[in-house]
């Protein structure tokens, strides 16, 4: 009888110790600055999909609010409103930043580098994690894969490129690495924003541009005045990112950074698998409504001057910066293995039934 009467008022002091943390957890609210513009496809709707998720998972207690270019003015500033503790996330790429933060580059993508699945598997097997946490960490933040392009289109061009004298003289929108290569062979390389790229190549101010791939480049119109669309190089899974700053995430407690890291993690997987199904779409809508539109490739002769050109200022990075040179050797290192295995899998089975 007393032991009853002991476990009931065990029970209940148990039941009102439960209620009395509930009612104490804390909520977070996350101001979130993103890159792109208001009602973005794909590259939108990824820090938004996370942001769902991580305030079911977490029954309210992480709240966000997400700030487009729009509001914030600054779509390439990203890296210092999150620095600043303006914001305190940002989706944004990392590449971006190569002008204030050199080494920042390396984690989007690198011209003849790896595919997305190669990767991701370096990210998170291979060492890129920590390498970019040794980049990001001095500057108060923290980075997140933030979700992948896949193989990103080698651009629109209005000429067909046959050689590399083409290339000389050519006026072309391409940002990052991929950029400071193509000057490297002549071309005259500018970075204008999305918004400006139809009118910019109507006009003639560029003669090609490269912007992402199918998913996203047709709803831009540049088929329509471009009709050479050729494959990449520059780009061969870009990875953007989520950037958090330190402070903010050493105030959450264990869970809610937990919930918060899941979050990034599967909404980065989801605008990989989002950006291959919706690039399958538009690529096959654009071949039925637009015939005259040529894939092409870029002939070996051009392939292996870029090649060359990137080799060569990856060496002079490597030189010039001891992390610099640790992640570019990381990278070719992790690649040199990883391929050989998407050679005798994924590539062996697409050439092997070549044709479909
Ligand atoms: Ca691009």
């Amino acid at each position: 009888m007393i032991l009853q009467k002991l476990s009931r008022i065990a029970f209940v002091l148990v039941l009102a110790t439960a209620s009395s943390s509930l009612v104490a957890q804390e909520t977070f609210t996350i101001r979130l600055a993103e890159t792109w513009g208001p009602n973005s496809p794909i590259l939108g709707e990824t820090p938004r999909n996370m942001a769902a998720m991580a305030e079911k998972m977490s029954g309210g207690r992480l709240k966000f609010r997400i700030d487009s270019s729009n509001k914030h003015k600054a779509p390439f500033g990203i890296f210092d409103l999150v620095k600043g503790g303006q914001y305190d996330m940002g989706h944004t790429a990392s590449y971006y930043y190569k002008g204030s933060i050199p080494n920042a580059m390396y984690f989007t993508t690198v011209p003849f580098g790896m595919i997305a699945q190669e990767q991701y598997a370096w990210f998170y097997h291979g060492g890129g994690m920590e390498l970019m946490e040794k980049v990001y960490r001095p500057h108060g933040l923290l980075s997140f894969p933030g979700g992948n392009t896949g193989n990103q289109m080698g651009g629109w061009f209005r000429d067909e490129i046959e050689s590399v004298d083409d290339l000389d003289g050519l006026k072309m929108r391409t940002p990052g690495f991929a950029g400071e290569v193509m000057s490297e062979l002549g071309v005259a390389v500018t970075n204008i924003p999305p918004g400006e790229l139809y009118s910019a190549l109507e006009k003639g101010t560029i003669d090609a541009l490269e912007w992402v791939g199918p998913a996203l480049d047709f709803n831009m119109g540049f088929h329509q005045i471009a009709k050479y669309y050729y494959s990449g190089w520059q780009e061969p899974g870009a990875e953007v990112q989520f950037l958090i700053n330190k402070k903010t995430w050493d105030k959450l407690p264990a869970e809610l950074q937990e919930i918060l890291r899941v979050s990034m993690r599967t909404a980065a997987y989801d605008m990989y698998t989002q950006s291959t199904h919706e690039s399958g779409v538009a690529w096959d809508r654009m071949k039925e409504d637009y015939p005259d539109v040529t894939h092409k490739t870029f002939p070996p002769e051009v392939i292996e001057a870029l090649r060359e050109a990137t080799n060569k200022l990856l060496a002079e990075e490597a030189e010039k910066d001891e992390l610099a040179r640790e992640i570019i050797n990381s990278q070719r290192d992790y690649l040199k293995q990883v391929r050989q295995w998407t050679n005798i899998s994924d590539k062996a089975y697409l050439n092997s039934i070549s044709g479909e």
